[in-house]
C-alpha cells in the first residue's frame, strides 16, 4: 500500500503548510532583525519545519539541535523526558528561538524550556507549527510562533511519527483507524 493510502484525512496540504511557513520566516525574520538568533529544535519531528522555515528566513541564524526520548506510550507524553542529544553550541547571551513539530500537554516544551533558561540566553521564545491547545496541561509557555492550530487528534507526516512511520509525508494528516489498531 502506497504511504498516503493509510491515510484517512489531509488535515493542512504541502502548500498550505509551505505558505504558513513562509509567513511565520517573515514575521520572524522581521521580529529578530537586529540580532543572530541561534535556532533550536527537537529532533526528529522538527526536521522538515526547522529545513522550510530557516531556507525562508532573510536575516542570518545559526542553528543547533537537541534529542530527547520520552518515556510512556507512542502517542501521550508523560512529561518524563531524556535528554540523549545535548547543543553543541554556548547559548549564554544568545537570543534562542526553540522549534517544535507539535504542543500537546506542553510538558516537553517546559522540561526543554527549563533546560535552556537555566543557562542564560538573553530572550527565549517557542515557534510551534502546531497546537493542540485542547490538551494543554502547562499553560504558562512563551509560544510566540504559530503555525496551526490542531484539533485533539494524533496527526503524521511533515516530520511527525507513528512508530517511526510517516515522517516524510508532505502534508499533515490523520491515519486510517485500521493502520492505527494493526
Ligand atoms: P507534549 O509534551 O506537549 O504532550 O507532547 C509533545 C510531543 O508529543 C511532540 O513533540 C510529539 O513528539 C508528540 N505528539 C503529541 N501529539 C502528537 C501527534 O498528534 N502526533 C504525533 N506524531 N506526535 C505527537
Amino acid at each position: 500500500m502506497a504511504l498516503d493510502e493509510h491515510i484517512d484525512r489531509v488535515l493542512f496540504t504541502e502548500a498550505q503548510i509551505q505558505t504558513r511557513i513562509r509567513e511565520l520566516a517573515a514575521t520572524i525574520s522581521a521580529d529578530y532583525a537586529h540580532t543572530t538568533p541561534l535556532l533550536v529544535s527537537v529532533l526528529k519531528g522538527a526536521l522538515y519545519f526547522m529545513a522550510d522555515l530557516t531556507r525562508a528566513m532573510t536575516i542570518p541564524i545559526a542553528m543547533d539541535f537537541m534529542a530527547i526520548t520520552t518515556y510512556g506510550s507512542a502517542q501521550a507524553s508523560s512529561g518524563a523526558v531524556r535528554l540523549i542529544k545535548d547543543l553543541d553550541e554556548e547559548i549564554s547571551g544568545r537570543h534562542v528561538l526553540l522549534l517544535e513539530d507539535i504542543i500537546d500537554t506542553g510538558l516537553t516544551a517546559a522540561y526543554l524550556l527549563r533546560t535552556l533558561r537555566a543557562r542564560d540566553p538573553a530572550s527565549l521564545r517557542i515557534c510551534a507549527l502546531l497546537d493542540k491547545t485542547a490538551r494543554r496541561i502547562v499553560d504558562t509557555l512563551p509560544i510566540s510562533y504559530r503555525g496551526f492550530e490542531v484539533p485533539d487528534m494524533f496527526v503524521v507526516g511533515y516530520g511527525l511519527d507513528y512508530k517511526q512511520l510517516y515522517r516524510n509525508l508532505p502534508f499533515i494528516g490523520v491515519l486510517k483507524p485500521e493502520v492505527v489498531a494493526s
